[in-house]
């Protein structure tokens, strides 16, 4: 009997971040991080402390095909904590759920080829000065290589100039889109345009500066 730990029960919301913003989305939340420090800016902090829901796979399925039949969304969003924690209950899950679009949200740390290897799209959270601990890009250039046929995102996190700069060293190592997304208490929206729009060696990448929506909607 497989298992996973989520964080809290499957929901149906709109995603918030990245290229697939505003869309409707079932979301599963898998408990568990391994970033060790924790991010600083981390929102999310319930999904690693405390104690995680466990369900059967089953359990989970027949969440997921009650909220699908009531919704008709036919879209599933992984994310976490650290979603390939729970790579063998996933891997399981991916195979049952052919048909729907799925996306993993995953913080670059954890190189899960099969899994990644099922979703649709992969959308890579890139680790910058003000997390507290700055990737080195090894992971994240690993899959943006071996992943380059499929739709990949890679976000940055943007606190001030030193992450901005990260950024811009990062993205000229990977193909796939680049989001930058200001860190919500510490940089506002436009400020970060106003800098993107004055650096024409940011702009000449395949970026989105964009807001975290759910934040501004009021939903998880
Ligand atoms: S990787 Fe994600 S869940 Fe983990 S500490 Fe950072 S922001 Fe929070």
């Amino acid at each position: 009997m497989t298992i996973i730990d989520l964080a809290e029960m499957p929901f149906y919301s709109i995603c918030g971040e990245g290229t697939e913003i505003g869309k409707p989305a079932v979301f599963i939340r898998t408990f568990g991080c391994n970033k060790v420090p924790k991010c600083s800016y981390c929102d999310t902090s319930y999904s690693y402390e405390g104690k995680p829901i466990t369900l059967t796979l089953s359990k989970l399925i027949k969440e997921l095909d009650i909220i699908s039949a009531k919704t008709q969304c036919r879209t599933l969003f992984l994310t976490g904590g650290e979603p390939t924690l729970q790579e063998e209950a996933l891997i399981i899950l991916l195979r049952y759920m052919h048909g729907a679009y799925t996306i993993l949200q995953t913080n670059g740390t954890r190189f899960s080829p099969v899994l990644f290897g099922l979703v649709d799209e992969l959308s890579v959270d890139v680790k910058g000065p003000s997390s507290g601990l700055q990737s080195n890009l090894s992971t994240e250039s690993k899959i943006d290589r071996m992943f380059s046929h499929k739709k990949r995102q890679f976000k940055f996190v943007v606190s001030n100039t030193e992450d901005l700069a990260f950024a811009k060293w990062a993205m000229r190592q990977l193909t796939g889109t680049i989001i930058l997304q200001p860190e919500a208490n510490t940089l506002g929206i436009h400020a970060l345009a106003q800098w993107v729009l004055a650096d024409p060696d940011i702009a000449r990448h395949d970026i989105r500066v964009l807001p975290q929506l759910h934040r501004i909607l009021g939903v998880k």
